[in-house]
């Protein structure tokens, strides 16, 4: 069988390895110039700590071994489904019989006045990266528009090479979709006291300025932040663009089943441009599940993909913030644990006597036991004067 997959990010490379692993002849086809890399460690080639090579996660020679054909620098335009080929951006044609579409996302670019000028980057993929860290040489002001997880991981990286930056964020407090306001709050704190991060929120941004290049960053209420280098990292978009021009069932991602397949059985999806069950994912530990499961269902076996709630973790050394499941819902009841010297916080949600989402700062040894609690829905009923005090304090009789 020949499976020609489309997309060599983390969820495509290991879709391409199970199969490849499982006999069928592999084909994957990746936009981006360079050989398969961990995305999720750009920020250390940001901040100077790694060099390209480091993140290299299949080279040459182990592609070659696991038999698979990789097409670098090779960009799908089409898909004719009814000749079972694709064409790709150059014009050239590639036959398959089943194909995986791992496109994944991208980064969202606000249309704002200035966003195309010289000096306005996304923080995507490795090409992002080393433009922002040509920029970024020599100290340059940096503001950095969005606070959630992968703005704040942009900011800590550029401030480390050397940048003074800003983050405008615009709401209240840093990482509001994983953290409640008070673990924002010493978040922010301690990013501005260890990392020289300047916040800026809520803050709604108006425009870019400059003339020929980025000169300053102008906020609804008039301000202005003089900068010479702006990141955008204010949410993604999955990539859908190839499967909707094919024909495809399409929401905000491409739809699929259980097995991972789209409308037509032939073509499966997997990872960020997937939408499974209403929802389309954010992170790789999802990207890679799916696509364990379409590899099997490729194989014939039988696999039914269940997501686990999920679990996020800030990549910034020195600092311990972590959040699972839901936070803050509306109607679960609280319990909190804060240890202002100790620099810890933690704030659980229970609702019905199970835990449904925690947030934990400052000490995060116990985020396994409360994703556990949280995915395995066990009663907290027996130990719920405790729990707060993790694992240890929480199941000893
Ligand atoms: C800086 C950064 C840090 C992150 N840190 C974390 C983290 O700590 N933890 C975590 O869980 N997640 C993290 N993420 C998110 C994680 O990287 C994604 O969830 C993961 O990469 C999704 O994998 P994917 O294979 O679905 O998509 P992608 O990684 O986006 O890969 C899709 C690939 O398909 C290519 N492509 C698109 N269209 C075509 C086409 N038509 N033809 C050929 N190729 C195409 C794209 O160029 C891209 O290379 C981070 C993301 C970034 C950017």
């Amino acid at each position: 069988m020949r499976v020609l997959v489309i997309g060599a990010g983390p969820a495509g490379t290991r879709c391409a390895e199970r199969l490849a692993g499982r006999g069928a002849r592999v084909a994957l086809a990746g936009a981006e110039p360079a050989l398969p890399y961990d995305r999720i460690a750009l920020g250390r080639l940001l901040a100077g700590d790694a060099e390209v090579p480091a993140l290299i996660t299949h080279d040459a020679a182990r592609l070659r071994g696991l038999g698979i054909r990789y097409l670098p620098a090779t960009r799908v335009a089409a898909l004719d489904r009814a000749a079972g080929t694709a064409r790709t951006a150059r014009g050239e044609a590639l036959d398959w019989d089943r194909v995986v579409l791992a496109t994944g996302s991208d980064a969202v670019r606000l249309p704002l006045p200035g966003a195309a000028l010289p000096g306005v980057f996304l923080y995507r993929s490795m090409a992002d990266v080393q433009a922002i860290r040509r920029a970024a040489a020599g100290g340059a002001r940096a503001v950095v528009i969005g606070g959630g997880l992968l703005g704040l991981e942009a900011a800590a990286a550029l401030s480390v090479a050397g940048a003074r930056v800003t983050v405008v964020h615009a709401l209240g407090w840093p990482m509001e979709r994983q953290l409640d306001p008070a673990a924002g709050a010493l978040l922010a704190r301690q990013l501005g006291a260890t990392r020289r991060l300047r916040f800026v929120m809520p803050a709604v941004t108006e425009a870019i300025e400059g003339d020929g290049r980025v000169e300053a960053l102008r906020l609804a209420d008039g301000t202005r932040i003089a900068c010479s280098l702006v990141v955008m990292a204010v949410g993604i978009r999955p990539s859908v663009a190839l499967a909707r021009e094919s024909g495809l069932e399409v929401k905000r991602g491409i739809v699929v089943d259980d097995a991972m397949r789209s409308s037509d059985p032939r073509i499966l999806a997997i990872g960020e441009c997937a939408e499974h069950r209403g929802q389309v994912c954010g992170l790789v530990a999802p990207a890679l599940a799916m696509a364990e499961a379409a590899a099997m269902t490729l194989a014939g076996e039988s696999v039914a993909y269940a997501p686990r709630p999920d679990a996020a973790a800030l990549k910034v050394s020195g600092i311990a913030v972590w959040s699972a499941g839901e936070v803050a819902p509306a109607d679960a009841e609280a319990v909190t644990l804060s240890d202002e010297e100790a620099g810890v916080y933690r704030r659980l949600w229970l609702r019905g006597g199970r835990l449904v989402g925690a947030v934990l700062y400052g000490d995060t040894a116990d985020a396994g036991f409360y994703l556990d609690l949280i995915t395995g829905g066990r009663p907290v009923a027996p130990f719920r004067a405790r729990l707060a005090f993790g694992a240890a304090h929480a199941e000893a009789a």
